[in-house]
């Protein structure tokens, strides 16, 4: 199937099994234990799954392995263009079985900010007890080290959207693997794999699932990568609940779709962000003067649906905003069916601190918008709303049109 477009891949991958068990949705196997029928054949399993490879026969115990949770893995290694992916509890957990990895390999990373506020954090608390170079997308080179054992780079990055060209951070990084958060972007807009990084990892809870009701992370890697990362998830437990997984699979059938219908919102909000006088600035990949060195077009097929602006007014503005707008819902999270605002500064990169927040240009007037999927003028028309009142003027003079500023990639399936 690994021919097949991005939207085919989505609605059939994981699903080879379907027509032998004859069903058409997938199985959801809640089991904790599996009987055993023949011992040796048990032992072999336990043995495979010990080094971290999956089962011939029997999974054994659910911590191991499960159908459900496999599925799911498969589907979306394919979507990657990888040859495998390993799912875990949480995006966190994700990372974490990452840098555990890495830690066995070398005790120093180099990441690049902005990443996750999560992210970020769990590096500097030196939890792990991994040496951390922070480095821009230039440096990256610069800040390797013989003990390098992982590179981590978030593109498009939370939350100002930057883009980090991946061919050439994998460049930079040599011999040391290089990983991808990706979740902004989805499989849908940007294969990382394709361009030389070694692990796309993904915030499940996001767009995978894609409607706000599961949490999960996966790692779509080479079988070398898996089978470690499968090894870290038996050992601490890891794991992702196979309801999870099962909405997560289901998921994937309308990723192709959601994904692009968010985006054309995106698009057409960030144009009229542009053009209102209480924003002084919008961050979006499909702006040019957000991208300046044309990476969107070498390494994804769409600016996505996340965006960011600076409110005028500062943070006193961007409260005001985030208390007034009534239908887009005030949280953190993203890639959810409903439109989501929240103040990055104050909540989801709270914890990387002052210093680290200004120096990303991360400002106390910032609000990220995930745009979902209602009607992009019903979004507009409540953001529109609150943002006005920030300015205490007119609607006539605050929907004034400026130039058609926003790239529309088109998005192939
Ligand atoms: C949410 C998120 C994570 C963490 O994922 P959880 O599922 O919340 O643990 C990591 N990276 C990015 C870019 C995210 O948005």
């Amino acid at each position: 199937m690994a021919s097949h477009s991005l939207d085919t891949l989505g609605v059939h991958a994981g699903r080879d099994d379907f027509r032998r068990l004859g069903v058409h949705a997938a199985p959801l196997d809640l089991s904790t234990t599996y009987p055993i029928d023949d011992l040796a054949d048990a032992i072999r399993d336990i043995d495979t799954m010990a080094a971290g490879g999956r089962p011939e026969r029997n999974a054994i115990y659910a911590r191991l392995e499960n159908p459900t949770v496999s599925r799911f893995e498969r589907a979306l290694a394919e979507l990657e263009h990888a040859d495998d992916a390993v799912a875990f509890g949480s995006g966190m957990a994700a990372v974490t079985a990452a840098l555990l990895v890495a830690r066995q390999r070398g005790a120093h990373v180099v990441g690049v900010r902005p990443l996750y506020g999560g992210t970020d954090h769990l590096l500097e608390s030196r939890l792990l007890s991994l040496d951390v170079t922070w480095a821009t997308p230039d440096t990256v080179g610069a800040a390797m080290r013989d003990d390098t054992a992982l590179v981590i780079i978030e593109t498009p990055a939370n939350p100002t959207l930057l883009l980090v060209d991946i061919a050439d951070v994998v460049r930079q990084a040599g011999r040391v693997p290089v990983l991808v958060d990706s979740t902004f972007a989805t499989p849908v807009l940007q294969q990382p794999l394709a361009h030389g990084a070694t692990l796309s990892l993904h915030s499940g809870t996001k767009y995978l699932g894609g409607h706000g009701d599961v949490m999960a992370g996966v790692i779509a890697a080479n079988d070398d990568w898996a089978r470690a990362l499968r090894q870290v998830r038996v050992l601490t437990g890891a794991v992702l609940h196979p309801m999870a997984a099962y909405l997560l699979h289901r998921g994937l059938q309308t990723l192709g779709v959601r994904v692009r219908a968010a985006q054309a919102g995106a698009i057409a909000i960030a144009e009229r962000l542009r053009a209102h006088p209480g924003v002084e600035r919008v961050y979006f990949p499909g702006i040019a003067a957000c991208d300046p060195r044309r990476i969107l077009a070498r390494q994804m097929r769409g600016p996505g649906a996340m965006l960011a602006f600076d409110v005028a007014g500062g943070f006193d503005a961007a409260a005001a905003v985030m208390r007034d707008v009534r239908m887009i819902v005030p949280a953190v999270s993203l890639g959810s069916t409903d439109t989501l605002i929240q103040h990055p500064a104050g909540l989801t990169h709270r914890v990387i601190g002052e210093a680290a927040r200004a120096a990303e240009g991360l400002s106390p007037g910032m609000l990220r918008l995930s745009v979902g999927l209602e009607s992009p003028d019903d979004v507009w028309a409540d953001l529109e709303r609150a943002l006005r009142a920030t300015l205490h003027e007119s609607p006539a003079a605050s929907t004034r049109r400026s130039e058609p500023s926003v790239e529309t990639t088109t998005v192939e399936a």
